[in-house]
């Protein structure tokens, strides 16, 4: 029988999500890649026991994770039922619908029909009643936003989410989805775009600004660049690392000599901060206190615990930027 330690509170800042009632811990761990059936199913156990016995309460899922799609949830919801049953009021579970589910018409995109359906069966496949927060995973060209975002807000009123989500939205279309969410009484919670030193159009598109404006918490997701912000990569590819495994999303082609080059010299960088690489890149994420939490991946119960020390030391001198920066552009 798991026990989680008695002193997981002690382990983690959390921190409020936007101008909302929730906080979510500074490190929250999703389960896009590692948790599928293809997975080891006593290291998905051992991950996710670590994470909660280190006050990580928020675990990110989406209908399509796996391979095979749907799987990460099955298996996440049979190890929620085996070791964390008693500790649901304290877990905050996520997912999503927005990508390619299934066939036809109405398993992918932003229909009232498809986010509907979608999230019946996530909750079937995790076994719960209710998750805590509801993504639209992309924006959808074709359906009319009001339509979407009234599948969200009736997903709430129906009891099956507590709250609302968007991810991949930029900031003009983020502004009316916010804004229609807000009319209908159901104001959007957080917000999960893709941020890391490598992939910084939030900053330029202005939307941690609106964020901040309209008090919405923003969850990165990819921090690490897919584990390209640690320092693996340097002396090849290692076998069991996601850009040498055929369903990873990680192609060895994004691997070029110029970012190994960044590589080297942010990994010199955080060498000289007493830091791994991977604990900078999160603890350049977190320095901005726009940003709710950094949602990480790991394959490893290490790396788990090498990213959780990042939090020993978020401040960065004005030289360390300057150079991280210098680093960035050349
Ligand atoms: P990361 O950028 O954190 O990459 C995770 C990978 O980095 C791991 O699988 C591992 O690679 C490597 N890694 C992690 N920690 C370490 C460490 N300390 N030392 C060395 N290597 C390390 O995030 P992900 O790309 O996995 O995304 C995180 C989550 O974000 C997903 O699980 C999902 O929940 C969400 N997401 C959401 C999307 C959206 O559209 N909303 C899209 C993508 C992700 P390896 O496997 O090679 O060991």
């Amino acid at each position: 029988m798991y026990q989680a330690n008695a002193d997981r509170y002690n382990q983690i800042a959390y921190r409020r999500c936007g101008r909302s009632g929730l906080k979510l811990p500074a490190i929250s761990l999703g389960l896009w890649h590692n948790f599928g059936d293809v997975d080891v199913q006593e290291n998905c156990r051992n991950m996710l026991r670590l994470a909660f016995d280190n006050g990580i309460t928020h675990f990110d899922l989406a209908n399509n994770y796996g391979p095979p799609p749907g799987s990460a949830e099955e298996n996440f919801g049979r190890i929620l039922h085996q070791d964390f049953s008693s500790y649901r009021d304290e877990l905050i579970i996520s997912t999503k619908a927005g990508y390619t589910m299934w066939d036809g018409p109405y398993g992918d995109w932003g229909s009232k029909k498809y986010l509907v359906s979608s999230l019946d069966q996530s909750l079937k496949r995790m076994k719960l009643e209710y998750v805590d927060i509801f993504y639209h995973h992309r924006p959808d060209p074709e359906t009319p936003l009001e339509e979407t975002m009234t599948a969200l807000d009736l997903i709430v009123r129906q009891g099956k989410a507590l709250y609302v989500g968007l991810s991949n939205y930029r900031t003009a279309e983020a502004t009316k989805a916010l804004q229609i969410l807000r009319s209908l009484g159901t104001p959007c919670l957080i917000h999960q775009p893709k941020y890391s030193m490598f992939e910084r159009w939030i900053e330029d598109d202005g939307l941690l600004d609106l964020l901040e404006k309209e008090g919405v918490g923003c969850i990165p997701f990819s921090p690490l660049a897919q584990g390209m912000l640690t320092d693996k990569y340097l002396k090849g590819i290692p076998a069991d690392s996601r850009a040498a495994k055929s369903h990873g999303f990680l192609q060895e082609s994004q691997i070029t000599p110029e970012k190994l080059q960044q590589i080297q010299e942010l990994n010199k960088l955080a060498q000289q901060r007493g830091q791994t690489l991977a604990q900078m890149a999160l603890a350049w994420i977190l320095k901005d206190k726009r940003i709710t939490s950094v949602l990480i991946g790991v394959s490893k119960t290490q790396q788990l615990a090498d990213c959780l020390d990042s939090l020993k030391k978020t401040d960065f001198s004005e030289s360390e930027l300057a150079a991280i920066e210098k680093i960035l552009l050349a």
